[in-house]
């Protein structure tokens, strides 16, 4: 065995038995246990990790533990500025897509409202979703951390809100998104991009008082719904806009 001094900051304390947060404590660890490992079985995912230092250097998750080290361990998006320093992940997502876990069918609807092609099923089992974030590069949105610690799962949020507005804002200020969101692009039922049609081609297809009064329409090619800028519409729009501006603002 070996043992190493550990210091979780920010929001990682959450992840630790109480004793251990917000300040520097010893733990024994076996010969050659990797920093992730030593990580995860304090409790904290390997997905909410953006830096580790060991004695001062950036390292990667496979950094073998020494005696006497000491861990410094950083969430995603600190505000410390940590550009300069290696990240434990060698390349952000190019595109951002999600796959969200149970119970967050909310929270999916309101991404894709701001254009993000979110993935979603009440249904799918831990095994599903990681297997559709490997093979479609998708960001792991979830409140199970267990399943943050499953092996293939690079891109995941350990969301902490309850409520989907405030899951959404907290996932925009958490991942940057405002800059990439491109609201009203997607079907909020079937994530699939929506597509503007002629006036004529909705006739008969909306109410008769909101054909004579809109002159955009836009249709999704799945479910063949047709959607206008109605008030539903205009309360969606003042939600991306606030949530747009106050992921720019200090928190
Ligand atoms: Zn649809």
């Amino acid at each position: 065995m070996v043992t190493a001094t550990f210091r979780f900051y920010e929001e990682l304390n959450d992840f630790l038995a109480r004793p251990q947060r917000r300040q520097s404590f010893s733990c024994a660890c076996a010969r050659n246990a990797s920093a992730k490992h030593m990580i995860e079985a304090l409790g904290v995912p390997h997905t909410e990790v953006e830096l580790i230092l060991v004695n001062g250097e950036s390292v990667g998750f496979d950094h073998a533990l020494q005696d006497g080290d000491r861990v410094a361990v950083y969430p995603k998006f600190e505000a410390l500025d940590i550009q300069p320093l290696l990240r434990v992940r060698e390349r952000p997502l190019r595109v951002i897509r999600f796959i969200a876990d149970a119970h967050m069918g909310g929270l999916a609807q309101l991404l894709r409202l701001a254009g993000f092609d979110t993935l979603y099923d009440n249904h799918y089992e831990d095994a599903r979703i990681e297997a559709l974030a490997l093979d479609e590069d998708r960001i792991v949105l979830t409140r199970d951390r267990e399943l943050l610690k499953r092996r293939t799962i690079t891109h995941g949020c350990y969301v902490r809100t309850l409520k989907p507005e405030a899951q959404l804002r907290e996932v925009f200020g958490r991942l940057d998104l405002a800059r990439s969101a491109r609201p009203f692009r997607l079907c909020l039922t079937c994530n699939v991009p929506l597509r503007r049609i002629q006036k004529d081609e909705a006739a008969g297809r909306v109410p008769e008082g909101v054909f004579e009064r809109h002159a955009q329409f836009v249709t999704c090619d799945v479910c063949r719904r047709v959607f206008w800028e109605g008030s539903h519409w205009q309360r969606m729009r003042a939600l991306m806009d606030s949530v747009a501006g106050s992921a720019h603002a200090p928190e």
